[in-house]
């Protein structure tokens, strides 16, 4: 049996989370789910990166201790659990997790121990958003790439992690897949980022420069563990990887994938950082990076200065969960920035899943409860004349969405469900169930036949329907079957699947 680990990044909180976010969970999600079904061991982890130097200005912007608002916005991440539809098995949140400290701890020794860590003075320009040090020509015009802010020139004495020294086997690791980064785009990226040569880095904050908020380095020292070091390491930490625990024997050592889910933004640090610092530790790798780029709102990137940062709950509460998840499987794409619009969001909503599936769905089980008093039939129809293309969509649908999933194509993998839909709707068109009935009732016994099995592939595709929606569109998927599922031998009565937006 194929056992997954599955994880999110944690975001950071100094803000409440938007919909730049809520994809990479349902993305997750849709993985976990899948895996699930096909009866694999699955494991989702998401949480909250609480130890960023941002929570603590946040917080001191607000006049409230850092504790109080990592708490509250951390909160607001977890509770997006049930408007997402989410399925994730543990929420890791690094400031108040008693699993995180010993695992961080313990990781750092190991690498202490390898003969990686050591310590040097440094100068460099750092950006606090990015909790990151630039070199200048990575700056545009002197400014960070990712915020249009300037960063500040630190100077201290720091502990370092020896990056150099793994530079080769990274690169081999990457180029030969045995770490497998998707899109083939950004693993490239990333491969002639370490051809460039790899530098060292900085693993500790002076506790001032910290305001004595994270993890401090272990024995004693004036300085808190780097906040990104921090934060990989919950994909460990969860794991009980402090006391070197039964979950981390099952899902890390043992485990068949480990597989991230992240932003373009994070790529350095999971496809380089990372590794190398698993690497040294003598921690196997993750199997698969998967990287997705940015969701834009009405054409700006997502910022919450500016208020283009969408609030997924709010989505939710007006349009529902199964169409936010829906719009982002089906139209955020594989490679490339998507702009987000209510206008979007809706146009889709309506097109797939009021018309398209809705209409389907409703008009096949009010002609089993027309033509057949809600009785599904005795017998299952193969091969009806006609019906051939709905056929192959059925037959194939489930392994056209393992192979899109294995590359992390969801929009590919919604496109082979939608593949029943439609077939499904063109069949209706064209066998005509309305005239095969009257000829029926004319006392046509081959066209009752006919009926019959024109009435059991419609009902079959929609029970098809309800299950392979099911990673995607939990909820719906959960409706249909209900309304293909006999109740005393007969079918519900009809409703609905999608009140009409607007
Ligand atoms: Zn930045």
């Amino acid at each position: 049996m194929t056992v997954t680990y599955l994880t999110t990044t944690i975001p950071y909180v100094n803000a409440r989370p938007h919909l730049g976010f809520a994809l990479e969970l349902v993305q997750a999600d849709v993985l976990a789910r899948h895996g699930r079904q096909r009866g694999h061991e699955v494991r989702l982890l998401t949480g909250t990166d609480d130890n960023s130097l941002k929570n603590v200005l946040a917080a001191e912007a607000e006049g409230i201790p850092t504790q109080e608002l990592v708490d509250r916005n951390a909160d607001a991440f977890a509770a997006l659990r049930v408007p997402l539809a989410l399925s994730f098995d543990d929420f890791i949140r690094t400031s108040r997790d008693p699993r995180h400290r010993p695992g961080v701890e313990r990781f750092w020794r190991a690498c202490a121990d390898a003969g990686d860590i050591y310590r040097k003075h440094y100068e460099g320009l750092y950006c606090v958003g990015c909790e990151q040090f630039y070199v200048a020509s990575e700056l545009h015009d002197g400014r960070c790439p990712e915020h249009d802010t300037s960063p500040q020139v630190v100077a201290e004495e720091n502990w370092f992690f020896r990056l150099s020294r793994y530079q080769e086997r990274l690169h081999e690791l990457i180029s030969t897949g045995q770490l497998r980064i998707e899109p083939a785009a950004r693993r490239n990226e990333v491969l002639s980022f370490i051809a460039a040569g790899l530098e060292d880095f900085s693993i500790s904050r002076s506790r001032d420069r910290a305001r004595g908020w994270g993890i401090p380095v272990p024995d004693g020292e004036d300085q808190v563990i780097y906040v990104w070091w921090d934060a990989l390491g919950n994909y460990l930490t969860a794991l009980d990887y402090g006391v070197d625990g039964p979950a981390y024997q099952q899902w890390w050592v043992r485990g068949d994938r480990r597989v991230h889910l992240l932003g373009k933004g994070v790529v350095r640090f999971h496809a380089v950082y990372w590794p190398a610092m698993l690497l040294s530790a003598g921690v196997a790798l993750p199997t698969e990076l998967f990287v997705h780029d940015y969701l834009t709102v009405d054409g700006h990137k997502i910022s919450k200065s500016t208020g283009t940062a969408v609030d997924p709950v709010t989505l939710v509460e007006r349009y529902g969960t199964d169409a936010v998840r829906w719009w982002l499987l089906r139209e955020v794409p594989r490679v490339g920035d998507a702009d987000f619009t209510v206008d979007k969001l809706t146009g889709t909503t309506n097109r797939d899943l009021a018309n398209d599936l809705g209409n389907l769905v409703h008009r096949v089980v009010s002609m089993q409860h027309r033509y057949r008093g809600g009785r599904l039939p005795a017998q299952w129809a193969e091969a009806v004349p006609g019906a051939e293309a709905l056929a192959t969509a059925r037959r194939e649908a489930a392994s056209q969405v393992d192979a899109a999933l294995s590359n992390f194509d969801f929009r590919r993998a919604t496109a082979a469900v939608w593949s029943i839909v439609e077939e499904g709707n063109r069949f209706v068109e064209t066998a005509r169930p309305w005239q095969l009935a009257r000829a029926e009732r004319d006392g046509d016994t081959s066209a009752a036949a006919q009926l019959d099995a024109v009435l059991s592939t419609l009902i079959g595709a929609c029970r098809d329907l309800a299950t392979h929606l099911g990673p995607f569109l939990p909820d719906t998927a959960a409706r249909i079957e209900a309304q293909c599922t006999p109740v005393d031998g007969r079918l519900p009565a009809t409703q609905p699947l999608f009140p009409r937006g607007d």
